[in-house]
């Protein structure tokens, strides 16, 4: 409270986005409902008791041997405010699944937010989708509700570690703040600049535009780029035969604020369904 919500810059535009979205695409009609009431209903209050076990030096250091700033670190918040913030995120999601599905999610045991970020945090993602399985919930929906919930915490981290990260020479394909692949990647300005996004906190950071994130392929007989009809310039999908990996492209004229991120994601939805049907996978 009294900073800067790190969610709020191009909400409005992501809200019109999203309606656009929907007359062009009826499908997204209920995805596009969930992300504009929780972009709306969560202008990202910041967690309170936040704190950041790392000196600068440590984090420079860190990131010159490509370790993301928040591997092995201790991140202190209220876990409580966290938890509340996930049940209120389950309660919005909620309201537009008929299968009760957002409401055992928010019950589930095991599924304790904090400890999920903790397991994300650690390099070990996949362990939500498992902790998920094992309680029986929906393990994409909890993806989300984990991506929503810990939001304002990570982006106000990566707003604070800006001046660090931002000055290094960043060459992985993960995040240098919180170590997640790329959510999708953009195309900048005139020249076309490459600049992969997280989807956790919000970082960006420049990339070959002949590189797989995933695996390091430079060898660009092994990488490709496909796109939809109708659409090669504005949104497209990098492929890499080396480890069958692909990241999301889109244009954008300047860095594109966290809402507008989230809608570029469901506006490329059609671009994961071709991709796995030509059998890439994001690892
Ligand atoms: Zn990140
Ligand atoms: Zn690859």
């Amino acid at each position: 409270l009294g900073t800067p919500d790190p969610l709020a810059p191009g909400v409005a535009e992501a809200v019109a986005e999203l309606n656009a979205l929907t007359r062009t695409r009826p499908s997204l009609r209920i995805p596009a409902a969930v992300l504009a009431d929780l972009l709306r209903e969560f202008p990202a209050q910041a967690l309170p008791n936040l704190n950041v076990g790392l000196e600068a030096a440590t984090a420079t250091a860190k990131l010159e041997d490509g370790i993301p700033l928040l591997r092995g670190v201790a991140v202190e918040f209220d876990r409580h405010a966290l938890r509340r913030r996930w049940q209120a995120v389950c309660e919005t999601v909620g309201r537009h699944h008929a299968d009760g599905a957002p409401a055992a999610l928010a019950r589930a045991a095991g599924m304790e937010p904090a400890d999920l970020l903790g397991e994300v945090l650690t390099g070990h993602p996949e362990s939500v989708a498992a902790r998920a399985e094992a309680a029986g919930v929906d393990a994409a929906l909890a993806g989300t509700v984990l991506r929503f919930a810990c939001l304002p915490l990570l982006t106000r981290i990566a707003d604070q570690w800006g001046p660090v990260w931002r000055e290094a020479a960043w060459a992985r394909g993960y995040c240098p703040v919180c170590g997640s692949w790329p959510l999708l990647g953009e195309f900048r300005g005139l020249e076309q600049h490459r600049v992969m996004r997280c989807g956790l906190c919000a970082a960006g950071w420049a990339f070959p535009r002949l590189g797989c994130p995933f695996c390091g392929n430079r060898d660009q007989r092994r990488l490709a780029y496909f796109h939809a009809e109708g659409e090669p310039d504005r949104y497209r999908a990098s492929t890499c035969d080396g480890c069958r990996g692909y990241v999301k492209m889109v244009a954008a004229l300047a860095e594109l604020p966290m809402a507008r991120l989230l809608v570029a994601d469901l506006a490329t939805l059609h671009l994961d369904l071709a991709a796995a049907h030509r059998g890439f996978f994001v690892p």
